[in-house]
């Protein structure tokens, strides 16, 4: 990948977002050039990896390396990628549907053997690219095309499931708040272990009940009120507060080994640039086999 002057210009993708006008998935996208852009870190040192839906569709629209890979995917093709070459800023992107549903088994294993890489999920508490059905956010009661009679079920609770499950860093973010998301975008690439940002990101045409003057109307800023990020009793107590407010910002961080600290066979660097210990004519038939 060539190296150019380090601009939002140049972290532009090839490809033009493809989202309905108003999608709160062009906030996290600027969100993300933002701060790689504040952080200074070059293309070619960062993967953007997703799974299947609307907002998977973003490491087509981003200069970087990108992997668009399988429904609710992302993080074990992220937690490849990271441990190949752990000098990469491993950034895993989706929906709720991608990553609270098909993956969410993925979601706590990744988070319990704190592996450096980010997650951010645009929530938007409904499956947009299917056109409209309840996911595994959407709120009790939510008149979708799949719970005609509004939804009986109650939704999963992804900042509380973060924090009972070892992340070392857990943030929520609203679209309709771009500086501020940025801001726990790059608290969460520069942060050394399992960040997740949870991203109320509206979707504007199936959506019409969680959308920006609804969440507007609800959203608060953490760091507005005497808030203790390191306090993990406080940010389980605030991971389930879902209603008339809405806390936005940083809920927890603590400094904790990742599984690449703790990984023998990765103290001497990244595995890419090891010595594979094979003879070329072993190599050669392990290849061929492969291809
Ligand atoms: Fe965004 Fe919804 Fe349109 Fe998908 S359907 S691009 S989530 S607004």
């Amino acid at each position: 990948m060539a190296t150019a002057e380090l601009t939002l210009q140049s972290l532009e993708g090839e490809v033009h977002p493809d989202w309905c006008p108003g999608c709160g998935d062009f906030g996290v996208l600027k969100s993300l050039k933002e701060a790689i852009l504040e952080l200074g870190i070059p293309p070619h040192k960062v993967l953007v990896v997703s799974g299947i839906g609307c907002s998977s569709n973003l490491p087509g629209f981003i200069h970087a390396y990108g992997v668009h890979s399988l429904h609710g995917r992302a993080l074990p093709v992220a937690t490849g990628a990271a441990l190949a070459n752990h000098d990469l800023h491993v950034v895993a992107v989706g929906g709720d549907g991608d990553g609270f549903g098909i993956g969410m088994g993925h979601f706590i294993h990744a988070m319990r053997r704190n592996l450096n890489l980010t997650y951010i999920v645009m929530d938007n508490e409904i499956y947009g690219l299917t056109t409209g059905q309840a996911s595994p956010t959407t709120t009790e009661g939510h008149k979708t095309k799949s719970t005609p009679r509004g939804n009986v079920e109650k939704p999963v609770q992804p900042l509380a499931l973060a924090l009972a499950s070892g992340a070392t860093y857990v943030a929520r973010g609203f679209s309709g708040e771009p500086k501020h998301l940025t801001k726990l975008v790059a608290g969460a690439i520069a942060h050394q272990g399992f960040s997740l940002i949870d991203v109320f990101s509206p979707c504007v045409t199936f959506n019409k009940v969680n959308t920006y003057p609804w969440f507007k109307e609800r959203v608060y800023k953490l760091e507005d009120e005497a808030y203790d990020s390191t306090d993990l009793t406080a940010a389980l107590q605030k991971s389930f507060e879902f209603g008339k407010r809405l806390p936005i910002g940083l809920l927890y961080q603590a400094q904790k080994p990742t599984y690449e600290d703790t990984e023998p066979v990765l103290s001497k660097g990244p595995l890419v640039e090891q010595p594979l210990g094979l003879d070329p004519k072993t190599l050669a038939a392990l290849l061929a086999e492969t291809m």
